[in-house]
């Protein structure tokens, strides 16, 4: 099962929450919020400090967030166009937020009028033509019944660095904006998400054996602690990025050299961040490493999470450059972490 990362999701652009407010005004009184707020106040306060700690990142910029369990969803600083519910201001963690708790009935409205189950979710995007940023957020009590997590001890934690990773990504507007652009040049691609580039080059046994040999010499470097060899690794890493590039994306093919470098840089730098979120929570390395490598069946995911856990062992203030006015990629930061 693949849990970060639930792929990306098409902006579309807003006329404001009519459908919303017309469904489910006045039954808040039904929603028990009691255990969600503790949580919350949790939450905010660890993507706090993977933020400014973390990801250097000062000023907050708080994207619209919505959580939702079985029966309800809690809208927290919602677009001042939305009028769903009666609001109030609640502190958490001691700052003011405003927010609207309302009855859903399975599915639920997002802000890009997009309408989702409210089941096993998590994701971040943009609505008001890409302007702005909402979260969307399954809370722990629908993970708790999913059979596949039966077994997980830190559920609480994972919750929470999931929605880290993707409130790394309301930071990642530029690449969504460029995304857009990207898939049309795709056309014959029917799901273009995070996967695309293991989904259309994964069956070739020369591209998948490429992938295997950078993402060995990545996973070495990570485990290397002398510098030297560490970033001779990389070195070499990086180098067969660059065979495998030129040897497959040339032609129409070109583009995904592109594609490839904006799903690794937002999907490892989200979960390099989830992955300081666990650790924040006091879980030891290796058991965070375990929480957000899962699997690590996902390409663009274990890659780009090994990228930026190398880049961050070599490379000083990458934080600027991948968050900066522009968003630096894990590629350009390898290159010059290694030299
Ligand atoms: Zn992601």
């Amino acid at each position: 099962m693949k849990i970060l990362g639930l792929g990306r999701r098409l902006a579309i652009p807003i006329l404001l929450s009519v459908l919303l407010a017309a469904s489910a005004f006045g039954q808040e009184q039904a929603c028990n919020t009691r255990n969600v707020f503790p949580w919350l106040e949790q939450t905010f306060g660890t993507w706090d400090k993977v933020r400014k700690d973390s990801l250097k990142i000062p000023s907050a910029d708080r994207p619209w967030l919505i959580f939702f369990d079985e029966s309800c969803v809690i809208h927290v600083d919602p677009d001042s166009s939305f009028s769903a519910g009666s609001f109030k201001k609640q502190v958490i963690g001691g700052e003011s937020f405003n927010i609207s708790v309302i009855k859903h009935d399975g599915k639920i409205t997002m802000p890009n009028r997009e309408e989702i189950p409210a089941g096993l979710i998590t994701f971040a995007s943009t609505y008001a033509g890409g302007k702005k940023s909402f979260l969307a957020a399954a809370l722990p009590s629908i993970w708790r019944n999913d059979v596949n997590l039966k077994a997980e001890k830190n559920l609480d934690t994972l919750v929470r660095s999931v929605v880290v990773h993707e409130l790394t990504h309301t930071y990642h507007r530029n690449f969504h904006a460029r995304l857009d652009i990207l898939e049309k040049q795709l056309p014959e691609v029917k799901n273009f998400n995070d996967d695309v580039v293991q989904n259309t080059f994964g069956a070739n046994a020369y591209f998948r054996k490429l992938y295997e040999s950078e993402h060995a010499l990545l996973y070495q470097a990570i485990a290397e602690t002398r510098t030297k060899e560490k970033r001779n690794l990389a070195k070499k890493a990086l180098e067969i990025i660059r065979e495998r590039r030129t040897k497959f994306y040339s032609g129409p093919n070109k583009v995904y050299s592109e594609i490839e470098d904006i799903f690794l840089t937002m999907e490892g730098a989200a979960n390099w961040a989830a992955f300081q979120s666990a650790m924040i929570e006091g879980v030891s390395v290796a058991d965070a490493t375990k929480l957000i490598r899962r699997s690590g069946k996902y390409w663009s995911q274990d890659e780009g999470f090994a990228l930026f856990l190398v880049i961050d062992s070599l490379l000083p203030d990458w934080q600027k450059r991948a968050f900066g006015t522009s968003n630096a990629s894990a590629v350009e930061l390898l290159a010059d972490a290694v030299k």
